[in-house]
This record gives structure tokens, C-alpha cells and sequence, in this order.
């Protein structure tokens, strides 16, 4: 078959690879000069620095592994993150250090007083889907607002009562001493970094990759004219030029810090983890990453990130853009189009659930 894809990320990538391994002739169209998306890494001496925040590859699946392995050698990491709270540097996720400096009370006390803050009745029940309510109900007060309410407000830009519940799945609280950020069997980083890796994948006779191509309506009825089967990875408004309307993606700034200013020297080497998070509203910056540490590497990289606007980086999940994302994908599924990856699937996917996922997919043909 004849196979166009939209889009060079992780998923397109995958996708492209394992359809062309099956004999499949693959077009990919992708609207920047380099394939990677998301992912898009550069070298800055032996430090990969990331185009779009810190990218720490994790997984328990066994195949998802083998398969990066094809492309890259792995280095294992240990990945901690610790926030700047005024208890001090506290680890994230949540764990008992957390909850024990938060309530100054150490082992059982500590959880004695947490469990009676989560019983207490919470005032506002007219969201009570809210990530605010949800997270009220998941670690009480004192913790909320320590660790998450000024994040959320800084990040999203609007009270945390008005940001979609299902964020807070992703916040977990650990009840061990133990700060790993990540519990995966495998956590570790490519070595030479992610964009070299996704261009490995792209290394095949049958894989032709288009740069520069910004696909809307019109590439997409010419590959829908010219190919047997589209994939598109992209977001469903800009490949159909919002027929129904715009999606909503929040966007951050990254700044890389500099580093022969003495005061900012000073600041980032205070940092008691490769990545930092910046919970309070007197620090305008959301998250600071030191890439060399991250990495185990020598050239000092630092970046620190805020709210922004640009790149699409994390789909707005309402329950109005969730319709509307629908009705992007129904149109897309009567053209003949599959919807695939973070941005096709207007989801948050991580790297191992999004080459999983399009693992799957590429089975299908
Ligand atoms: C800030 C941030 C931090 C993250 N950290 C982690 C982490 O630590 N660990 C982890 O596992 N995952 C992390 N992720 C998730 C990870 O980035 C995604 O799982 C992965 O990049 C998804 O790949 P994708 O190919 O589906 O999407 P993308 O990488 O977005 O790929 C889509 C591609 O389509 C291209 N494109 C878009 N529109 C068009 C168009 N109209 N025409 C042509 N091409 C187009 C884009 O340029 C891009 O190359 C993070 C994500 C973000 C945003």
C-alpha cells in the first residue's frame, strides 16, 4: 500500500517504520525542518537540551524497549524532582518527607492529620469535578495548597476550579520515603538524544520524508487523492483549516538561563534536582531544568519555563473541546483519515503509550 502520515514525532515515526518494514511505500509530511515534534532535542556539547521541556523516557513494556533499542542506546537515570515551597525544597510527587514537613509531624502523625484534612467537607461543590475539588478531596488543604493550587493557576492561566478534573489523575502521592519520580521498569534517556533517535527510525528505502509541508486542507485532499490510507498526527483543526472551529492547547516559553551572570550562576546551582518545579506565585517560572544532570553529562545546560503561547503542547481537555475534538475526528474518519498520536487523539500521551500505541495501529495494516 501507499501510506501517507502526517506528522515526524514519535508516533509518525513509528508508525512510518514498522508500516515500511512491512513493504509498504511511506510518505511522511511534516511541517518543520527536522522530525522529532515534541521530542525535538539538540546537542549542546555532550548535553541533549530539549526543544519542548525535560523528556524522561519510562516504561514497564517490554516490546515498547526493544523496539527504542533498535534506534538508540539507552542510559539509565534515577529522575527526582523537588519544588520550591516555603517548607523548604520538598520532593514531587508528593511523598511522606512532603507530607511530614508540610504538617511538621513526622511517620503516622503526619498521616493522622493529612486523612482528617481530606475528610473535611469542601465548601464549593458547585464544580466538584474540578481539578480543585479533586484535589481537596485527594491530599486536603495545607498539601493543595503548597504544592499545586499557585502551579495550576501560573500554568493554565484561570483558578484551578475551572481546570478539567481529569489533570489530577495525573498527580499521584506516594506514601513511602522513597522520591523516584518515575517507578517504570525502565527509566532512562537515548543517548545522543531523542531527535537523532526518531531520525534513526526514519532511516529506511521505503520511508520518504517531506520537510517544511504545514498540511491543510488542501495537502490532505491531494493525499487523500493520492494515497490508499492517510494517517494524520497533527492537530485536527489545522489539517482541516478549523472547519469547526479552533482547539485549545496551552503553550509554555523555555529561556535558557545564563549562567555568567553570577546572580542567575548562584540561583541554578542551588537547585537540589535536574528538575526543579516552582509552585509559588512570587517566581514567575513554572519549571527550571538542569540538563546536564539530567543527563549525566558535562556541558551545563540549564531552562527555565513559563506560561507562553505557540507550539500546542497540552490539549485543553473541557468537556466543549472534548466535543469538539469528536467532531473533528468524525469528520476526519468519513474522509478516510486516521487519527493518531498526543495531538490526533487530543490526549495526553507519554512517549511509551504513544509508540505503543501506534505499535498497535501499525498491526492493524
Ligand atoms: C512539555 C512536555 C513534556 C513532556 N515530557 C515527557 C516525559 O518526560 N516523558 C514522556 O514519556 N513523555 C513526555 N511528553 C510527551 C511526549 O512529548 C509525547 O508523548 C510525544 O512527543 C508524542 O509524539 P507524537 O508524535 O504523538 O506528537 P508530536 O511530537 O506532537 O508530533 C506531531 C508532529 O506533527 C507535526 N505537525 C503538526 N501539525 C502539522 C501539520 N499541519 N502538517 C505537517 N506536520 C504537522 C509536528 O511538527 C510534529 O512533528 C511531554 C510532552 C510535553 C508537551
Amino acid at each position: 500500500m501507499k501510506i501517507a502520515i502526517i506528522g515526524a514525532g514519535l508516533t509518525g515515526a513509528t508508525l512510518a517504520i514498522e508500516l515500511a518494514n512491512k513493504g509498504h511505500q511511506i510518505l511522511v509530511v511534516e511541517r518543520e525542518g527536522t522530525a522529532g515534534g515534541h521530542v525535538l532535542d539538540e546537542m549542546s556539547g555532550n548535553t541533549p537540551v530539549s526543544k519542548f521541556g525535560p523528556h524522561i523516557f519510562h516504561t514497564d513494556d517490554e516490546q515498547v524497549m526493544q523496539f527504542v533499542l533498535r534506534f538508540t542506546s539507552m542510559k539509565t537515570i534515577i529522575h527526582r524532582v523537588r519544588s520550591y515551597t516555603k517548607f523548604g525544597w520538598l520532593p514531587w510527587p508528593i511523598n511522606m518527607e512532603t507530607i511530614e514537613k508540610i504538617y511538621n509531624l513526622s511517620g503516622q502523625h503526619a498521616l493522622n492529620a493529612l486523612e482528617k484534612d481530606r475528610q473535611v467537607e469542601i465548601a464549593d461543590t458547585t464544580r466538584p469535578d474540578s481539578f480543585e475539588a479533586r484535589a481537596l478531596k485527594q491530599m486536603g488543604r495545607p498539601l493543595y495548597d503548597t504544592m499545586l493550587r499557585d502551579y495550576t493557576l501560573k500554568q493554565w492561566g484561570r483558578h484551578p476550579s475551572f481546570v478539567p478534573g481529569e489533570v489530577m489523575g495525573r498527580v499521584r502521592i506516594k506514601t513511602g520515603y522513597n522520591e523516584d519520580f518515575f517507578s517504570d521498569k525502565y527509566v532512562a534517556e537515548p543517548v545522543g538524544g531523542y531527535t537523532n533517535m526518531v531520525a534513526a527510525m526514519l532511516n529506511h528505502q521505503n520511508i520518504h520524508v517531506e520537510y517544511g509541508i504545514l498540511a491543510g486542507t488542501k495537502i490532505l485532499t491531494t493525499l487523500l487523492l493520492s494515497y490508499d490510507k492517510v494517517i494524520s498526527t497533527a492537530p485536527p483543526d489545522v489539517i482541516t483549516n478549523s472547519k469547526f472551529g479552533k482547539l485549545d492547547y496551552l503553550s509554555v516559553n523555555f529561556g535558557k538561563v545564563d549562567t555568567t551572570d553570577p546572580r542567575s550562576a548562584m540561583i541554578v546551582n542551588s537547585w537540589p534536582t535536574a528538575v526543579v518545579n516552582f509552585p509559588t506565585t512570587d517566581v514567575p517560572f513554572t519549571r527550571g531544568t538542569a540538563y546536564h544532570r539530567l543527563n549525566n553529562t558535562t556541558t551545563p545546560e540549564y531552562v527555565i519555563e513559563m506560561p507562553g503561547s505557540g507550539e500546542e503542547l497540552y490539549p485543553v481537555r473541557t468537556e466543549a473541546q472534548l466535543a469538539l475534538h469528536k467532531k473533528y475526528r468524525q469528520w476526519l474518519d468519513e474522509c478516510g483519515v486516521v487519527s493518531a498520536g498526543r495531538l490526533g487523539s487530543f490526549e495526553y500521551i507519554d512517549m511509551h503509550i504513544a509508540i505503543r500505541k501506534a505499535l498497535d495501529l501499525a498491526a492493524q495494516f
